[in-house]
């Protein structure tokens, strides 16, 4: 806990105090910056930060009504008299300020990592490694930014014994923040892949600025099999006189050296260091889970350790989940799935997932571990977690471990205890859980996973994922190209292409875009019922559907003078008044839409005459956003696009909203973003400028069976697979019915697996397709994507002969999506 008086926090930053005398001197517990996380502290400091969607300032009324009275601002106006505040220039800036003030209270040893990969994966594997000996305080999660390392690192406090807190960054300049907050003792430089390369001259630039962070290191930790990484490494060892703890795996030439060998189900490993071996295994076998143990064994030696006593925590290493899932339940249930760790701050935060997700009629179950937190006694801290259980309105808890059932009586809410996951395996009936939200949270040694496979619908090997984190990025990069005041209104149609729709919507609507489009009424309808109440806009209204779109309000799009009047003679007996209508203008797509002026005059003289129809909003679409070659009829659509609206806004008494803007329309015509804009593909990861979106979604499927075939041999249908010589066929059970064009079998489309990209086989089946894996060491079981992080939808379009759109929304709705949230 932080534990610091307010004025001396205020004096740290060099900050303006405004506060009654009483409260200057009240000791400061900890710091948050989510408005959600604010019963965890005692007296928690709220920094009002400002960031491209929410602005922290927004919240400190609710705060106070909510008890908290401490405050960092950078807005006057927001100051009051019955809380206590800090004015500075910037608070992102005073929050780093305040972490640095805080580490350098402590003198324990601190591990800091960076690099493109691996960095969470290696902090948890040295936490599980170290634990029994050490008291660790790590980032929370992947906490690596430029908010995340100062509130990792204000976690500081005099009950622990060691500090490990990664770091990562993706811009030049960002990583000076991040090493004067973390002043890391010992570097740990994991994998540099060329994730973030964007904003990156030179994987060497990039690599110059990753090493920052250990300028005042004594020791860094370092794999020296990459040419460059070594060049530099060594250079900037002997620069700043720090200490090597280089490793390898290809030569003796460094501080320690290992030898791999590879089972079927396990590695082992030998590591040669100062004259002697020693050996361990670990239960995994790609190369990732190798370099990362090994990096393990390297941090332990710089640590100063003997290895020995270790060696044996090595083979009870586990896969480190570092998001949370979504997934469908049996009985009707959604499963959100977070057993990485359980503490009040995670905690806190699966709670508002569980929200975001739950619809009204979902009950809200919480299946809730142990919960590790040090500076309260258990009865205090158990009192905390029913608050907080009670303000989230939790139905029903099912509590697993010794800790929390003998504190039972602390909670308030309805509650059943077991002693662990087997205790709940023997007695827990599943079918008495049913249309419910489930967030199922626990450290990870409570072994969570296996409660989860209980409750989750046995999927097809199947699945489409859903990255929600990649999809809020890509959102922001579109806000980032707009004006703050410019609504954002997203394209939900068609499963919001193919993603998904309420997981999707719930997330928007968390967000706060303006608007959603759907193509049918029903499809409002299912967001409606699933909770969402953002304004909705149906694109192609049907007559049969008028009176669901009023039950619902649901927003046509009105494109013909017929569907205004009948819209308007529908309501005529529901008694409403200025129900929101758009208005779809064709300037040159002939698509649906008013074209002449004859034609809109009618439609705003309807308008005129009656008060049961408000027109919320002109539009039209563009023909060819994306197209270089197509600029010039695209000007032509602005320009009538224009004069239209202006002519209708003669005609109106009251404003309305204008918007011609797609994704392609966005990126490369920001000044015509009017009072709206239409997001689509964009959002779901495609670029049609280069623009750098992050791919949302990934389609994977596991290996059923491999042979090998002899060259005479043919696979598949029509015996079109053919082989030139002796190879190996891995069959996958996905199939066009899924949704993989027929067009990618015969070699013409590929799949990756295990590392390598290989051709698809032969015809592809309904349900099943072949991959020629000749030459790989690829068994059942095996992942395979077929468009991801590896292979991008562009791609596959590409080969298909069609457009990224259909690819998307051409996954069919048997594959399960299975959506991730950091
Ligand atoms: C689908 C659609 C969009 C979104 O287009 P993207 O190219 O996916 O951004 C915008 N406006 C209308 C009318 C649409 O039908």
């Amino acid at each position: 806990m932080l534990n610091i008086p307010f004025q001396d926090i205020a004096k740290a930053l060099q900050g303006k105090i405004y506060a009654e005398k009483e409260r200057i001197s009240i000791n400061i517990s900890g710091a948050i910056t989510d408005s959600r996380a604010y019963h965890i502290e005692e007296n928690p400091l709220f920094f009002a930060l400002k960031g491209p969607v929410h602005n922290g300032h927004h919240f400190i009324d609710d705060l106070i009504s909510k008890g908290v009275r401490y405050f960092v601002i950078s807005d006057k106006k927001f100051i009051r008299d019955d809380a206590a505040f800090i004015l500075v220039d910037d608070t992102t800036k005073a929050l780093q300020h305040l972490a640095s003030y805080v580490r350098q209270q402590f003198a324990y040893p601190v591990i800091g990592i960076t690099g493109s990969n691996g960095k969470t994966i290696v902090k948890e594997w040295l936490y599980d490694l170290l634990s029994k000996e050490n008291r660790i305080i790590r980032s929370p999660k992947s906490y690596n930014s430029q908010v995340g390392v100062p509130l990792s690192v204000l976690l500081m406090d005099e009950s622990y014994d060691l500090g490990i807190f990664e770091a990562g960054i993706s811009q030049p300049g960002e990583m000076q923040h991040l090493a004067s907050i973390i002043q890391p003792d010992i570097g740990i430089l994991t994998n540099i892949g060329d994730a973030h390369q964007e904003f990156f001259a030179s994987l060497e630039q990039k690599l110059d600025e990753k090493l920052l962070l250990f300028r005042d290191a004594k020791k860094l930790v370092c794999r020296i099999d990459n040419p460059l990484v070594a060049r530099k490494a060594k250079e900037f060892c002997l620069q700043n006189k720090i200490e090597p703890v280089f490793w390898s795996t290809e030569s003796e030439e460094s501080t320690i050296s290992f030898s791999v060998e590879k089972n079927a189900a396990y590695c082992q490993i030998t590591a040669h260091y100062s004259a002697k071996y020693y050996a361990f295994q670990i239960p995994f076998t790609d190369d990732s889970a190798i370099e990362n143990s090994c990096r393990c064994f390297a941090a332990i030696v710089a640590l100063g350790k003997d290895p020995k006593s270790l060696l044996s925590h090595f083979a009870n290493l586990q896969h480190v989940a570092m998001r949370l899932e979504i997934k469908q339940g049996t009985n009707q249930n959604i499963l959100i799935n977070d057993y990485y760790n359980s503490d009040l701050n995670s905690l806190t935060i699966a709670l508002s997932v569980l929200k975001q997700q739950a619809s009204e009629s979902h009950k809200k179950v919480l299946i809730l571990s142990d919960i590790q937190q040090t500076g309260w006694s258990l009865p205090q801290l158990y009192s905390k977690v029913n608050q907080l259980l009670q303000e989230s309105g939790i139905d029903r808890l099912i509590g697993i471990g010794p800790d929390i059932g003998t504190n039972r009586e602390q909670f308030l809410v309805h509650a059943e205890f077991f002693t662990d996951v087997q205790d709940f395996e023997n007695r827990f009936d599943p079918h008495s859980i049913r249309e419910s939200a489930i967030l199922i949270k626990g450290a990870r040694k409570f072994r969570f996973e296996r409660i989860s496979g209980m409750l989750q619908q046995k999927a097809h090997q199947t699945v489409l994922e859903i990255n929600l984190n990649a999809l809020v990025n890509n959102l922001n990069v579109f806000r980032g190209l707009l004006k703050a005041e410019t609504k954002i209104m997203v394209m939900v149609k068609a499963f919001s292409y193919g993603s998904g729709d309420v997981e999707i919507a719930r997330l928007l609507q968390f967000q706060k875009v303006d608007y959603l489009a759907v193509a049918v009424a029903d499809e409002g309808v299912q967001l409606r019922n699933a909770g969402i109440n953002l304004p909705i806009i149906v694109m192609n209204p049907e007559r049969d559907s008028f009176q669901n779109m009023l039950n619902y309000r649901l927003e046509p799009n009105l494109y013909s003078i017929e569907l205004v009047s009948e819209f308007a003679a529908g309501i005529s007996d529901a008694g409403i008044r200025d129900f929101p209508v758009h208005l779809k203008i064709d300037t040159g797509m002939n698509r649906l839409g008013l074209k002449s002026e004859e034609e809109i005059k009618t439609c705003i003289e309807l308008l005129q005459n009656t008060d049961k129809l408000k027109l919320q909003s002109v539009f039209s679409h563009l023909a060819g956003s994306d197209e270089e070659a197509l600029d010039e009829f695209t000007r032509e659509q602005f320009i009538k696009f224009e004069q239209t609206a202006q002519f209708i806004a003669k005609m109106l008494p009251y404003s309305f909203d204008r918007h011609i803007l797609n994704s392609g329309g966005i990126e490369r015509f920001p000044e015509k973003q009017f009072e709206m804009v239409r997001l689509g593909i964009g959002l779901y990861g495609v670029s049609q400028t280069g623009l750098q979106l992050e791919n949302i979604g990934t389609l994977k499927s596991t290996v059923s069976q491999v042979k090998e075939i002899s060259s005479t041999e043919t696979v598949g249908y029509n015996r079109k697979g053919k082989v030139d010589k002796k190879s190996k066929i891995a069959i996958v059970p996905i199939g066009y019915a899924d949704g993989i064009d027929r067009k990618l079998g015969n070699r013409n489309g590929y799949a990756f697996i295990n590392g390598n990209t290989v051709p698809i086989i032969g015809n592809i089946c309904m349900d099943m397709l072949m991959l020629d894996v000749s030459g790989l060491d690829v068994g059942p079981g095996d992942r395979v994507e077929f468009f991801g992080a590896h292979i991008s939808v562009n791609d596959v379009a590409q080969k298909a002969g069609t457009i990224p759109y259909e690819i998307l929304t051409g996954i069919s709705q048997r594959v399960k999506r299975i959506y991730l949230q950091e």
